[in-house]
């Protein structure tokens, strides 16, 4: 029909201008179906990502105003602490929880999963509650949550996952069996890394408002004992800190393949 036109035009000795004016109409036209599709297809890989929300634990600061450690429960505990630190070094937990978060999400990025962060600096307000609420928000796949561990007991060392229990009355069942899926399958890959020698493996923990806010999926991963002049020092080198977070990451893959 526009060819028609366009002849007529002519035919008719009509101004060069409303020829133009079709010619640039049916170019754009072509140019908007051609884009249409190539956006579509983009749209669908975007959205067949994985999402891992990474929680990197504590803040600089922490708000000792209180709130209920699950929905309906009676018990509160402080919004968020600032964790351990190195008795070494002075390192915060929430650096060290930082930069591993960091390392963690580029390896996983690179694996063609979506990472987001609960908080990518040190100066926030950021409650456990409202962490959980990012992951469920984000619809996350896996709610990781970043930790170092600290005891008056300076012997006490290792890594450890911890998962809600079988009893936890703040989660549904499905969600409390796939975090302690992926517990295992991240244990496993931690086991068969040559470089992490002492292991505490799962801990089962009901008390946590970050796990049991959650309606996704998740675990709180203690990377080992700050408290501890061995492997606080290990917990120093980010050449250790990498093999750990690529057997992290090593069980993420494990989980998601299976799902
Ligand atoms: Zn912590």
């Amino acid at each position: 029909m526009l060819v028609l036109n366009i002849v007529n035009l002519f035919l008719k000795g009509e101004h060069m201008k409303n020829v133009i004016l079709i010619l640039f109409s049916f170019i754009a036209l072509i140019a908007i179906f051609s884009t249409v599709p190539v956006t579509a297809k983009s749209a669908i890989k975007k959205s067949s990502k994985k999402i891992i929300v990474i929680d990197p634990g504590h803040q600089q600061y922490a708000n000792i105003d209180v709130e209920q450690i699950g929905p309906g429960a009676l018990k509160t505990k402080y919004k968020v602490t600032d964790g351990t630190h190195s008795p070494y070094t002075n390192k915060k937990e929430s650096n060290l929880t930082l930069e591993a978060s960091k390392m963690l999400g580029n390896t996983l990025k690179k694996r063609g999963y979506k990472v987001i962060y609960t908080r990518t600096k040190q100066n926030v307000n950021i409650s456990n509650r409202e962490r959980a609420n990012i992951a469920n928000k984000s619809k996350a796949d896996i709610f990781l949550r970043i930790h170092a561990d600290g005891s008056i007991d300076k012997k006490e060392k290792g890594f450890s996952i911890l998962t809600p229990s079988s009893k936890n009355p703040y989660i549904s069942k499905s969600i409390n069996k796939k975090s302690l899926v992926i517990s295992n399958e991240i244990i496993q890959k931690i086991e068969k890394n040559k470089k992490i020698k002492d292991i505490k493996g799962i801990i089962y923990r009901d008390n946590l408002s970050g796990a049991n806010w959650s309606k996704v999926p998740g675990v709180l991963i203690e990377l080992g004992y700050m408290t501890n002049k061995e492997e606080d020092k290990k917990l120093a080198d980010p050449l250790y800190i990498k093999s750990l977070t690529n057997s992290i990451a090593d069980g993420i893959d494990q989980y998601i393949k299976k799902k």
